[in-house]
This record gives structure tokens, C-alpha cells and sequence, in this order.
């Protein structure tokens, strides 16, 4: 590569100082907010009701005047108003692109529409990530991606094609296809889960190619799962394909990432403020929380025309500290850790709070394992139980009896000292994913 490159997507926002940020996002956030009260009658009767009109947003901090979006409300609406609710601003033949949230535990999916200047915005948040993590349009970029109605990585599909790189899809082609492919084109990025950049690595092995030697991989972007930011996951994910691995996360409410990694890895990524606002709330109190301290992500997004996003409870966990936390420039703050979990996801088991995501670092500190399942159980309707399911890389069965004394101390030592179950699986036994990956099975009876 001869041309010196910016590092920046966006030079003059991305390192604006923060004063001049506050102001642009008050700007943003007031004509949002007239915009949404004008043209979505879902926000006209929210904000009536909480007696809150456009003009009372004099401040930033007049935000916290605004009632709350949530699934909930979102959900009801919806189906009072089939197929998309009345917080659509304009009339269904203006969209040109529909997508689904993916749906999990047996939920109503969202349905969302979109115009092609949201699609244009959508494009271009994924564009500040990649290109913020080092992607350049000399890059091949191959994408690890189903292309269905789930929103996931199409937005990115879009942005390396817009910065001029060699953009490869691979909708339907099987995980040893695609490693195939990857190695045959020199595939430069890799775009994924970090369930399914692992699963990939993890067939490369058995298939007897090192990803290392015979490809050209410098980058995995990995989005869609909490695990991006597991630091024993990325490395394990760079230990395989030999180039750095860069978290971003998304959601198909916003349409696109509102935050990435940039390539200085300060653990975490960046809030792409300029077109977000990122509060964290105490999920109980709905104060604000300090920097350095867990809660809530409430987000406002400025750039979706067709569903103006407000204050948006997301229940995802997460823990913000200032931007000179990296040394890259950018003025965006960082989530240390990236997304922590969801406030849902916590499982109380014996008097001890448990998190998946927490569960899963413990575990990917040990590279012998290659799958693994949590599952909770109650025993004879008292005592609830919970037990780690093991799936060993191959031939590493001899190590098995050191493995389960140390992942059960090391489980037990993360969570006050609760005993967790560490149990083998047999090869093939526990179930692969391709998409966001479900780990954990809750089998105690529901009330
Ligand atoms: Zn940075």
C-alpha cells in the first residue's frame, strides 16, 4: 500500500472536541424530536402524554425529559397497527428494503423499513468501523454471512463495496466452502460472529489448512454476539486466522452499528456519537451512571429517516469510559468490554447472579475447548443446578481430568464461589452456530 491513508472515515467528526460535539448532537437531537413529533403519531401520543414538546429540548440534558421507546411499546404498536406500526413516518411505498429482527426467545420479530437514504446512513456508520479497524480499498473482503431478512452484516456488505474493496458474499455456502474460498481468493478481511470466525478456524484445522500459512486474513471483524470483546475470544480468534480481530455491534432497530473498535484495540470500541447518543442508565432508577460504571445503553439514533429511534431502551449492559482511554484521536467515547450482556440475561442461581457472557470468558481462557453449553436445572423442585457441558478439540482427551478441576475452580472462583458442574461431551454433541449463538438452556420449570 503506497497512499497514506487517514485513519479516520470521517476526519472532522470523529476527532471533534467534545464541546463541539455536545452541540452538534443538541442540534441533531432538537430537529429529531420535531421531526418525529410531526411526522410519527407513535411519538406525538408518547410525548403528549408525558406533557413534552419539541420546544422544551433546550439542552442535552433535556434528553432525559423524553419518555422512553422500548420493544415493548414498539411490539404493541405494531401489532395495533399491522404490518409496522403508526412510528413509521412515511407511507410503506418509499421504503426499499424490509428486515426482521432475528426473533429469539420465540418473540414477535420487529419489522423495520427503510428508505434508500437510510440505506445511504446505514452504509456509511459501517464504513467509519471498517474503515477505522484498517480496511482499505486494496482489501478482499469475504463475508461469513446468510443475507436473509436479518439485517446482520448487509449494511457492511454495502460499505466495503462503497470504499472500493473486492467484496465477497457467500450467502449459502457450507463453513468448509467458505474456508475454502477465503484461502483460494486471498481473502484479506473476514466479517463474522465470533461463534462462527471460531467455527471456521476450527474447520480449517480439521480440513488440515493453516489459516495462518496459507491465507491472507490481516483482519476479523466480528459483530452480533457479546463475545467480540471477550479478550480470551479475540485472542483465540487472531491465534487462528493471524490477523487482528475488531468488535462491532449493532441492532436491527438502529440498522446499523453504533459502535466499533478502532485498529489501536483500546478494549473496547468507540460510540460513533456524532450520530448517536449513548446514555447509561441505572436500569432500576433510570439515573444516569458515572463513567466506569455498569448499566443500561438508552440510545437515540439521528439517521434512520423511516423510524426516528428516541431514547430507546436496548437492556444491553455496558460500561462507558472517556475517549483518552485510546490514543487514536477519535472524541468518541468507548464501552471498556464492549456490550456486557442484557440486563434479562442474568440467571440467579443459588444467591449468585450469573452471566452468560461471563460464564463464556472463564471458558475461552482454555484453549482445549472447542464448544461448550450452559445448562440450568432445578433438582427435585429446590435446588437449582448448574452445569457446564465441555466439548474438547481433538485428541485432547488426556487433558480432560486437570481441565474440569480447573474450569470448575475457576468458574466457581468468578462467581463467589458457586459450584458449577463441569461435564464432557462427546464429539459433534453440542449444537454449532452460524448466527448468534445459543449457549445457555434454562430447563428449571417456568411459573
Ligand atoms: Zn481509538
Amino acid at each position: 500500500m503506497n497512499r497514506t491513508w487517514s485513519p479516520y472515515w470521517n476526519p472532522k467528526t470523529e476527532t471533534l472536541p467534545k464541546d463541539q460535539l455536545r452541540a452538534l448532537q443538541l442540534l441533531k437531537l432538537q430537529k429529531l424530536v420535531e421531526r418525529a413529533y410531526a411526522t410519527s403519531p407513535f411519538h406525538r401520543r408518547l410525548y403528549d402524554a408525558a406533557g413534552v414538546r419539541p420546544e422544551h429540548i433546550r439542552t442535552l440534558d433535556d434528553i432525559r425529559r423524553l419518555p422512553f421507546m422500548t420493544r415493548e411499546n414498539w411490539m404493541e404498536n405494531q401489532a395495533a397497527k399491522p404490518l409496522f406500526g403508526d412510528l413509521v413516518t412515511r407511507p410503506e411505498e418509499d421504503a426499499i428494503r424490509y428486515h426482521l429482527t432475528s426473533g429469539t426467545s420465540g418473540r414477535q420479530p420487529l419489522r423495520v423499513l427503510d428508505s434508500r437514504k437510510d440505506w445511504s446512513w446505514i452504509t456509511d456508520m459501517w464504513c467509519y468501523g471498517f474503515w477505522g479497524f484498517g480496511i482499505r480499498p486494496d482489501d478482499k473482503v469475504f463475508f461469513a454471512f446468510s443475507y436473509g431478512s436479518f439485517i446482520g452484516f448487509w449494511g457492511a456488505h454495502y460499505c466495503t463495496e462503497k470504499m472500493g474493496c473486492l467484496t465477497l458474499a457467500s450467502g449459502n455456502m457450507t463453513t468448509e466452502q467458505r474456508v475454502k474460498q477465503i484461502v483460494e481468493m486471498g481473502a484479506t478481511v473476514v466479517c463474522a460472529t465470533p461463534t462462527y470466525a471460531l467455527r471456521m478456524g476450527q474447520a480449517a484445522e480439521k480440513m488440515g489448512i493453516d489459516l495462518r500459512k496459507e491465507g491472507k486474513v490481516r483482519r476479523v471483524i466480528v459483530s452480533g454476539e457479546p463475545a467480540g470483546s471477550i479478550p480470551a475470544v479475540k485472542k483465540m480468534i487472531e491465534d487462528m486466522w493471524g490477523g487482528m480481530c475488531g468488535d462491532t455491534a449493532g441492532m436491527t432497530e438502529i440498522g446499523t452499528i453504533m459502535i466499533f473498535e478502532c485498529d489501536k484495540q483500546p478494549g473496547g470500541p468507540h460510540i460513533i456519537e456524532d450520530h448517536f447518543i449513548e446514555e447509561v442508565l441505572d436500569p432500576e432508577t433510570n439515573e444516569p451512571v458515572p463513567y466506569g460504571e455498569r448499566g443500561e445503553r438508552v440510545v437515540t439514533s439521528f439517521g434512520r429517516g423511516f423510524i426516528p429511534l428516541i431514547r430507546y431502551r436496548t437492556k444491553d449492559l455496558v460500561c462507558k469510559v472517556p475517549h483518552t482511554r485510546c490514543s487514536c484521536g477519535r472524541t468518541g467515547d468507548i464501552y471498556e468490554g464492549g456490550i456486557l450482556g442484557r440486563v434479562d440475561d442474568m440467571k440467579l442461581i443459588r444467591g449468585t447472579n450469573v452471566y452468560p457472557r461471563a460464564v463464556e470468558a472463564v471458558v475461552r481462557e482454555h484453549a482445549e475447548v472447542e464448544e461448550f453449553q450452559i445448562i440450568i436445572t432445578r433438582v427435585d423442585n429446590v435446588q437449582d443446578e448448574i452445569t457446564v457441558k465441555v466439548e474438547l478439540k481433538p485428541d485432547q482427551e488426556e487433558c480432560w481430568p486437570r481441565l474440569q478441576a480447573k474450569l470448575g475452580k475457576d468458574l466457581a472462583d468468578a462467581h463467589e464461589g458457586l459450584r458449577f458442574n463441569v461435564e464432557l461431551a462427546k464429539a459433534g454433541e453440542l449444537p454449532r452456530f452460524e448466527l448468534k449463538a445459543k449457549r445457555l438452556q434454562d430447563l428449571r420449570p417456568k411459573y
